[in-house]
């Protein structure tokens, strides 16, 4: 376990990489974990008085697609350091016709529809140093931070940036867009928003006892949202630049009204109460 004053950071943020350009004093490190190596380096520095662990989460150059990043080696990675609560930006399709681009959402529900990604870290493999983990069942109803989520809230209230304060995500698979037939399923179900990349990284920060708390611009409206005309690539690259700098306002005001790590006591923290884990935790 990394005791809290020899950590590194003690707050996580995993996005694109226009964010790390803004931490003071940056140190890049390379972290290995026991599920090989994460989506990039570390970038250690300062930010609003706090320490962070930034991770560009498809590679600096972003050359890793969702359904490729090793999300097991990036939460991992983030613990081993001292990181305890993980902020994820990330840019989302509006499947209402209400959350169109621009949207700054936080989502306090999710849905899995991802099919081919290694979402925990009980698997029963055993890891390389040969300890076989036991099988345990994380709590996960409510999947994200309800502390972190307060914050970002606050934040983006604070910026003058009404959020949509709560709602449900769901994750496809990628990398490939929606059909307008899936998107008016997703829609007619009354979730919100549509990712390629929140899941696992979620569960598997839960899993770790990690908070984790999702920012999710909305860049496009999905396929089939009544006003949508199919998503591009572009559209996201161009609606994402256009909200970068107020994101990262927000994410500068979250990092400063998040809980201390010694006063940070929530549920993420009690996954597996009256569970033995069977892993040492990094
Ligand atoms: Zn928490």
């Amino acid at each position: 376990m990394v005791d809290i004053g020899t950590a590194q950071a003690d707050i996580g943020v995993i996005g694109g990489s226009g964010f790390y350009s803004f931490l003071d004093d940056v140190t890049e490190i390379q972290v290995k974990t026991p599920y090989g190596a994460p989506s990039d380096s570390l970038f250690l520095g300062e930010l609003a008085g706090r320490r962070i662990a930034f991770l560009p989460r498809h590679g600096r150059t972003h050359t890793v697609p969702p359904h490729r990043i090793n999300y097991r080696a990036n939460l991992w990675a983030l613990r081993s350091v001292g990181v305890r609560q993980v902020l994820g930006p990330c840019a989302v399709g509006g499947l209402q016709p209400a959350y169109g681009p621009g949207t700054l959402l936080v989502p306090d529900q999710l849905v899995d529809r991802t099919k081919s990604r290694p979402q925990t870290f009980f698997d029963g493999e055993p890891l390389p140093d040969g300890t076989v983990p036991d099988v345990v069942h994380a709590t996960f109803a409510d999947p994200y931070c309800p502390a972190g989520r307060t914050a970002v809230v606050a934040a983006a209230r604070g910026r003058g940036w009404e959020p949509v304060d709560g709602g449900t995500m769901v994750v496809i698979e990628g990398p490939r867009f929606s059909t307008r037939a899936e998107s008016r399923w997703h829609a007619a179900q009354g979730w919100s928003v549509v990712g390629m990349t929140g899941h696992p990284e979620a569960v598997l920060a839960r899993e770790l006892g990690l908070c984790y708390t999702s920012i999710s611009l909305v860049t496009d409206l999905d396929a089939g949202a009544e006003t949508g005309e199919g998503v591009s690539h572009d559209e996201v690259l161009r609606v994402f630049a256009e909200n970068v700098g107020r994101l990262r306002e927000v994410l500068f005001d979250t990092v400063k009204a998040l809980p201390e790590p010694a006063d940070a006591d929530c549920l993420c923290r009690h996954a597996y109460d009256g569970q033995d884990p069977g892993i040492a935790l990094p």
